[in-house]
């Protein structure tokens, strides 16, 4: 078959990113992080110090933004014109604002075509992608050749997160308060009017609370491969 289009939806801290990741590097994939490019907005917005709940202002902001995204598993990168993003845009302040921001209508059709764009950019250059967020099964590819909602359960994703910030940043932030923030960053995800988080009827569910990264990934290739299977 031609090169794959693999829609990943699912919820925050689930660990699509790192599932999306490596299942593209295993398979030669092209990968994009949609939730990177609501956070380079949301990035642009503070650095404007526009107020994150004024859509009006945000939509501006959007309007103008030049976005750009590294495509390479390996290394994925977004770049706010001509400033490499990459690490600010998991900063804090961008984490409890970019809710607001991608409920903006015009911040999502914009990111929306700019994210098309990239999957027929990969697609002419023959290669397959694996695109994540919260609306690219239901809305941004929905005739995509695969798709999968990534979840797991909430007490787990919250250990794991914090676990990574203790890692990354030194902190050791307490698991309760990790877990009722990644709550409402989903509820608010879910019950946006426009292209709300929501798993599509024809999705295969990964839940990753009980099984390794590897597992995971093992679980997302055979349905990759399985697609090039004569049926
Ligand atoms: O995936 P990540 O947690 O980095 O996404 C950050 C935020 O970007 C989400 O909480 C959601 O508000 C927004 N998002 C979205 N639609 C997408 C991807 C992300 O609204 N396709």
């Amino acid at each position: 078959m031609r090169a794959p289009v693999i829609a990943v939806d699912g919820t925050a801290g689930s660990g699509k990113s790192s599932v999306c990741r490596g299942v593209a590097s295993a398979r030669g994939l092209r990968y994009l992080d949609t939730g990177a490019m609501y956070r380079a907005v949301t990035w642009a917005v503070l650095e404007a110090n526009a107020d994150p709940h004024d859509a009006d202002a945000v939509a501006a902001i959007a309007d103008k933004v030049v976005l750009i995204s590294g495509t390479d598993p390996a290394a994925p990168t977004i770049h706010v014109g001509d400033v490499d993003v990459t690490t600010a845009v998991r900063g804090d302040a961008v984490t409890a604002a970019v809710s607001a921001v991608s409920a903006v209508p015009a911040v999502r059709a914009r990111l929306v075509a700019v994210q098309r764009e990239v999957v027929d950019a990969a697609r002419a250059d023959a290669f397959g992608v694996v695109v994540e967020g919260r609306d690219i099964t239901t809305v941004v590819l929905p005739d995509a050749d695969l798709k999968l909602f990534v979840t797991a359960d909430p007490a787990v994703r919250a250990a794991r997160r914090a676990a990574q910030d203790a890692e990354r940043e030194g902190e050791h932030p307490d698991v309760a308060v990790t877990e009722a923030q990644l709550r409402a960053r989903d509820a608010k995800d879910s019950s946006r009017d426009m292209s709300p988080l929501a798993q599509a009827a024809d999705a295969a569910v990964v839940d990753t609370s009980h099984v390794t990264l590897d597992e995971s990934i093992a679980q997302v290739i055979a349905l990759v491969d399985a697609l090039a299977e004569p049926s």
